[in-house]
């Protein structure tokens, strides 16, 4: 079976813990690899190379750093369609979807291919007689990044890219579950020129994360992941003085106003609640038709189109919607679809029959979808992360508006109608990080930035984009005097440039 080890110093690693974990194909249930985990002193080892090679990466002129991005970029492109193999092939999702995947994270690495303009700092000329003032951006250091299993390539490219573009040196500890992606792009970003140490990937669990953020040289971390682990991610990490953003769980709503185009609404609903099998922090887990009427001629149209979603392993190019990641997420989504009968709502189609012709030991769930949901029941009110997507019906605009901004999640969300006054109302007041109007999955593009509110997110930095060159760098403000010779003797009271 295939040994999965770690990735430090430009080169594999097997690291001298003993542990390990098994990786699985979710579409077989069986396993595949054996994934090393990585003890507080591999760790130990991993942060003090990459500390090593910090201070020649942050000397290196921005414009040659962003060279070996163009050269990652062109690497990432000429092996997508292998890239997206390996990552269906312990995710699970479709080719196509893993493709988009990579092009999404793809789209980070272009845009910090501008990085020498995207760090120029600010000059203000004469601030006062002979004096100037300019300001710049600073690595950080040592930056790690911890990932969930939902996007093993772009999740992780949201982080490392911007963070090494801007001359710091990275460790990161993908998911347990679908670790062979990013371990490729480490091989990839070493072909492309990447000096050893700047870029390390250790495999590993709870162990390895408290490892990292203890150590006293990691100055930063970047997490995405669940609510609870985020919380706990950026209490342990602040409290050990390292900035933190924690990107975490959600509860999508989707408000159909009556005037919507419902065509367009089901086919937006369809794609967004069972793409990659509900397992994205932006699908829509909620649908909030305002009237009854509305809400009568959504379930008519959903009902067909769910029954007829194609569930099948990646490998069938017909497939829309492939296995759950693994066998403890399929029991928990399990869970929750009949806690949702016990409690009253109406289980409209039911995906729990759906089988797999030699896929029989796959973890595979067909689309589920309730209507008469309210919010006191746990499917509204915990994050499901599974093709399962919940009806509750507003009788009003502004109930729909008060029930979302009501949610402890805020991450994403979306309104479609044809009315402006609606959506503009809608963008102004919800209180969300990213907004969609009349479109289902509003993830931002890389040079803007990511990030949900409430406690879809910990920390004060939203990730990629400017957001992410602010958090991964530290701005440093220089006052200068020259000619040096002017000489106005001692000052004991504050001056502005007025008085000069
Ligand atoms: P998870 O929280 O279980 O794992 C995330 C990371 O934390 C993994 O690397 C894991 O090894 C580590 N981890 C797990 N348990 C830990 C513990 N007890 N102590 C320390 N580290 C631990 O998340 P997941 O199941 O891999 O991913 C799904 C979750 O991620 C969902 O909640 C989803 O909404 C969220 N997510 C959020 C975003 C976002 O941008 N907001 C994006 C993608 C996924």
């Amino acid at each position: 079976m295939k040994v999965i080890q770690h990735w430090v110093d430009n080169k594999h690693w097997a690291g001298s813990s003993s542990r390990s974990t098994d990786v699985y194909n979710p579409a077989l249930g069986a396993k595949t690899a054996s994934l090393a985990l990585a003890s507080a002193s591999d760790i130990d080892h991993a942060v003090q190379r990459a500390a090593h090679a910090f201070p020649a990466w942050a000397d290196t002129p921005p414009a040659k750093r962003a060279a070996i991005m163009f050269k990652f970029r062109e690497l990432i492109m000429k092996h997508i369609d292998e890239l997206a193999q390996l990552l269906s092939s312990e995710h699970g999702k479709t080719i196509p979807d893993a493709k988009g995947e990579v092009a999404r994270g793809l789209e980070v690495v272009e845009f910090v291919c501008g990085i020498p303009h995207l760090l120029k700092g600010e000059f203000s000329d004469q601030v006062a007689n002979a004096v100037d003032c300019h300001s710049l951006r600073q690595p950080l250091g040592v930056v790690a990044g911890i990932t969930p299993f939902n996007f093993p390539a772009m999740v992780p490219m949201w982080m490392y890219p911007v963070a090494i573009a801007c001359g710091n040196t990275f460790v990161l500890k993908p998911s347990e579950r679908d670790p062979s992606v990013p371990m490729r792009l480490a091989e990839l970003f070493a072909e492309a020129g990447l000096p050893a140490g700047v870029f390390n990937v250790v495999n590993g669990d709870k162990e390895a994360v408290d490892a990292l953020l203890d150590h006293p040289e990691v100055q930063a971390i970047s997490f995405v992941g669940s609510t609870a682990i985020g919380h706990y991610i950026y209490s342990r990490g602040t409290a050990s003085g390292k900035r933190v953003q924690a990107l975490c769980g959600a509860k999508n709503h989707l408000v159909v106003m009556p005037d919507a185009d419902m065509d367009q609404v089901t086919d937006a609903l369809i794609g967004s609640a069972y793409g990659s099998a509900g397992e994205r922090c932006m699908a829509i887990s909620v649908a909030v038709p305002v009237g009854d009427d509305t809400a009568d001629r959504l379930i008519e149209r959903l009902t067909p189109r769910i029954q007829a979603l194609k569930v099948a392993p990646c490998t069938d190019p017909k497939s829309d919607m492939g296995p759950i990641v693994s066998r403890q997420s399929l029991d928990r989504i399990l869970g929750y679809i009949s806690e949702g009968e016990k409690m009253g709502a109406r289980l409209v189609v039911d995906g729990r029959s759906v089988k797999v012709a030699g896929h029989e030991q796959g973890y595979f769930l067909g689309g589920c979808l309730f209507d008469r949901v309210t919010p006191d029941m746990s499917i509204y009110k915990e994050e499901i992360f599974g093709p399962v997507l919940v009806t509750l019906r507003a009788g009003s605009y502004e109930e729909a508006l008060q029930l979302m901004n009501s949610h402890e999640y805020g991450n994403g969300g979306a309104i479609f109608t044809r009315d402006g006054d609606t959506a503009r109302d809608f963008t102004r007041r919800v209180k969300i990080g990213m907004v969609g109007v009349n479109v289902p999955i509003p993830v931002p593009v890389a040079y803007h930035s990511f990030g949900g509110w409430k406690r879809s997110l910990f920390g004060d930095h939203h990730i990629h984009g400017m957001e992410g060159v602010r958090f991964n760098t530290r701005l440093k403000t220089v006052t200068s005097r020259w000619p040096s010779g002017i000489k106005d003797g001692a000052v004991f009271n504050f001056k502005s440039g007025h008085d000069v």
